[in-house]
């Protein structure tokens, strides 16, 4: 079977707020982006409610909305927007390819890589039933909400103990869930969650259930040593046991950290490879916000748009041929 191979100027990954901000800026500078939206259309943003710190929306929006908004101002520039995964990737280069499961081909002379990361959870019944009802993989997100009531969170990385600070500034009590005797996160920020009086660390303990029928009540959990069980009441979980950045397909090609998270340039958004480039949560561990996603999606597109001046990169793009 003859398969339809394309040669785009600009093939972008991803549709969360990286890969459309990067499809905007794209189809204004005339780039005539196609954007692959992966499996998860709209990325984390689309396991949301509302949305409260986007710039722009002074009563907040929901989080699929607000992706809906993305993807229709970017088409509104001539984005194609194609509903498919893509699948693998050879950057041998000048050219790059890209293969989508929905059978074509992409040549592409610039690609800019928006596929995010996921968060992992814990894998309990309990925790996937109450998300978004009071269980949430972000506290910069989501803390706000739970303003004023007890909260509980689960983890001991830089990340966990960052939001745990973040919460104590809303919540009266933060109960922070460490499975060992330790914490994994730096020094410094151990000890600043140590020094803070509202945050109680529960050393040696697992989380056994978020308990609640519509919304979260409390969370069971035991102390791994005395083996005794306690409930803290509260009303919001948050769980911050570490992110997987969906990268896997580029790891044959691109410079990657131990966690999979894409590494470059200082101050850019350049890879390795000549124009290939990476914005959002696919290379971003520490910030991790729509608006950050957003940010770096612009810069991306704007060096593609660079590159390809530099390298004066043929015209007449967007045909297809069949082979
Ligand atoms: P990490 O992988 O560093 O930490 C994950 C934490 O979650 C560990 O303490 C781990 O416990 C715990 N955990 C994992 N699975 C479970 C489970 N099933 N039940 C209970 N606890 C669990 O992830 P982070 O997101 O914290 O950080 C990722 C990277 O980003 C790190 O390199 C970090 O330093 C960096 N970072 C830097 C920041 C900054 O510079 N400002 C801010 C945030 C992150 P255990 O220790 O027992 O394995």
């Amino acid at each position: 079977m003859s398969k339809k191979v394309e040669r785009v100027k600009c093939l972008i990954i991803g549709s969360g707020p990286a890969g459309y901000t990067a499809a905007i800026y794209a189809s204004r500078a005339n780039l005539f982006p196609v954007l692959y939206t992966g499996k998860e259309i709209g990325g984390q943003l689309i396991t949301t409610t509302d949305v409260e710190n986007y710039p722009g929306y002074p009563d907040g929006v929901l989080g699929p909305q607000m992706m809906e908004d993305f993807r229709k101002q970017a088409e509104r520039f001539g984005t194609q927007v194609r509903y498919s995964l893509i699948e693998k990737v050879d950057f041998t280069g000048p050219v790059h390819r890209a293969w989508a499961d929905d059978g074509s081909i992409i040549h592409a002379d610039t690609v800019i890589i928006a596929t995010g990361a996921s968060a992992k959870w814990l894998g309990l019944e309990s925790e996937r039933r109450l998300t978004n009802r009071g269980v949430s993989a972000c506290a910069v997100c989501d803390g706000f909400f739970f303003r004023g009531t007890d909260v509980a969170i689960v983890g001991a990385g830089d990340t966990a103990a960052e939001e745990a600070l973040y919460l104590s500034k809303l919540s009266p009590k933060v109960h922070m869930i460490v499975r060992r005797d330790e914490m994994r996160a730096s020094k410094i920020m151990q000890d600043r969650v140590k020094r803070t009086p509202n945050i109680e660390i529960h050393w040696n303990t697992e989380t056994l259930e978020v308990l609640g029928k519509d919304e979260v009540e409390g969370v069971r959990v035991l102390n791994s040593i005395t083996r005794v069980e306690t409930v803290l009441p509260v009303k919001g979980f948050f769980v911050a046991i570490g992110h997987k950045p969906n990268t896997d397909i580029f790891k044959d090609w691109l410079d990657m950290d131990e966690s999979g998270y894409i590494i470059t340039k200082p101050d850019s958004t350049k890879t390795g490879i000549e124009g290939v480039f990476v914005a959002g949560d696919a290379q971003d561990k520490v910030f991790r916000q729509a608006v950050t996603a957003a940010g770096t999606g612009c810069m991306a597109a704007l060096e593609a748009e660079r590159y390809l001046a530099e390298h004066e990169v043929i015209e007449a793009v967007s045909t297809s041929t069949n082979y």
